[in-house]
Order: C-alpha cells, then sequence, then structure tokens
C-alpha cells in the first residue's frame, strides 16, 4: 500500500490479518510484560504503569504485592505511606488516590474482588478502557486490545487507525483485527513498538512488516 492511498476496509482487514501473521513469527515470545498472579495485582500494576515503564514497576510491585494481598488491605492503606511506596513510578499522588479509591469501590461495590465486566471495571475509579482490557484480557482470559502508547503510535503508522483519542483508536482497531487474536495482538504489536517501531528511532530497515508498512516517515538503511 503506497502512503495516502485509499484503502477498502476488506483490503485493511487483509493487511492487518498479514501484518499479525508477520508479527507472531517475529517475536514468539511477545507477553504482558507486568508481572501479576491475580486480577487484583495486575490491576495495580497497571494503574501505575501509567507514564512508567514495565521494568520499574515489577521492581516497585515485588515488595508491594507482599504487604497489600487484598483489595482490604489497599483500601485501609496510610496513603502518606503508599505515596512513599509508589514514589519511583512517577505521578505517585495521583496514582495512589486512584489505587486506594478503587480498593474502596472493590471493597464496597464488589467484595473486595475484581469484576469481571468492562461496564464494571471502568465504574471503578482510576480505571479506564485500556486499564480495563488489560484485565479483561490478560486476568480472566478474554480477547481485548489495550490501547497503550506503543499501540496507539505504532498502529497509526501501519495505517490501520487514525485519532488523536487512544479510545477511538481502539475502536478502529477492534473494526479490522481479528477478535480471537486481541489480545494477543495487542502484546504484538507492543512489543514491535518497544523493539522496532519506537517513536524516535524506528528500526524500519530492519521491520518485518515494512512491505506492509504505508507510513511515509519509514527510516532508510544508513549508507
Ligand atoms: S516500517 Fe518502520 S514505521 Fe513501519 S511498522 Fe516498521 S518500524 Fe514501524
Amino acid at each position: 500500500m503506497s502512503p495516502g492511498a485509499r484503502e477498502s476496509t476488506a483490503a485493511k482487514r487483509a493487511r492487518a490479518a498479514k501484518i499479525i501473521r508477520t508479527l507472531e513469527r517475529a517475536y514468539p515470545d511477545a507477553r504482558i510484560a507486568l508481572d501479576f498472579t491475580t486480577p487484583l495485582e495486575l490491576l495495580v500494576a497497571t494503574i501505575l504503569a501509567a507514564q512508567c515503564t514495565d521494568e520499574r514497576v515489577n521492581i516497585v510491585t515485588k515488595t508491594l504485592f507482599q504487604k497489600y494481598r487484598s483489595a482490604q488491605d489497599y483500601a485501609a492503606a496510610d496513603p502518606a505511606d503508599f505515596e512513599q511506596e509508589v514514589r519511583s513510578t512517577g505521578f505517585y499522588r495521583a496514582k495512589t488516590r486512584s489505587v486506594i479509591g478503587m480498593a474502596r469501590a472493590l471493597v464496597e461495590r464488589h467484595g473486595g474482588q475484581v469484576p469481571r465486566t468492562r461496564e464494571e471495571l471502568v465504574a471503578l475509579p482510576g480505571v479506564g478502557l485500556k486499564t480495563a482490557n488489560v484485565i479483561l484480557g490478560n486476568a480472566f482470559g478474554g480477547q481485548a486490545i489495550a490501547v497503550d502508547t506503543h499501540v496507539f503510535r505504532v498502529s497509526q503508522r501501519l495505517g490501520l487507525a487514525k485519532s488523536d483519542d487512544p479510545d477511538e483508536i481502539h475502536d478502529q482497531l477492534c473494526a479490522v483485527l481479528s477478535r480471537p487474536k486481541w489480545t494477543q495482538t495487542t502484546h504484538l504489536v507492543t512489543t514491535h513498538g518497544r523493539r522496532t517501531c519506537r517513536a524516535r528511532s524506528p528500526a524500519c530497515p530492519h521491520c518485518a512488516v515494512r512491505a506492509l508498512c504505508p507510513w511515509p516517515g519509514k527510516t532508510k538503511p544508513r549508507s
């Protein structure tokens, strides 16, 4: 596909399927990078991961998850203590408010359990569509596309979606990507964004899906 060319939805779906098949071969190890063992742990880790690397979050949660084991534990946390415990993930005051508020809502509305529907998840304080989809796709075995910074950037470079709004990108991707693969597709595109289609210096000459990418800003081999 050439830059600027109009593409039918059917053609875009076919190209998207080829892209995903190619990424499956390129990144057979693609998986969620956050460490967790329960839906609650993943919910806390995903809130902490906003504007922070997953590696940093994993370092912080290694200790945090030993101290806070239930929604009741987080709901009863001292905000000043919690702020210090998550400080290195950045935006620690807002994240503290989100985690404690989310945990209190779990206790009050859901008996301390993480709910299994998107509607109930996004109704929790600090939980948006991306976080809800991370939980549905990775803690509950559902199929969901989570639009993080990598999916937002890469899907637009690949011409699979176009918007300033991540939620609109989500809806557009749902229309062109195969539903049975939504969760793994998220991991593949995120991994591609981390390793190859990086924000500042995409490695286009070495990109497995270069021939399927219409982005006019593709980098060229160094001469
Ligand atoms: S060719 Fe470049 S811009 Fe396109 S997907 Fe690959 S790395 Fe990203």
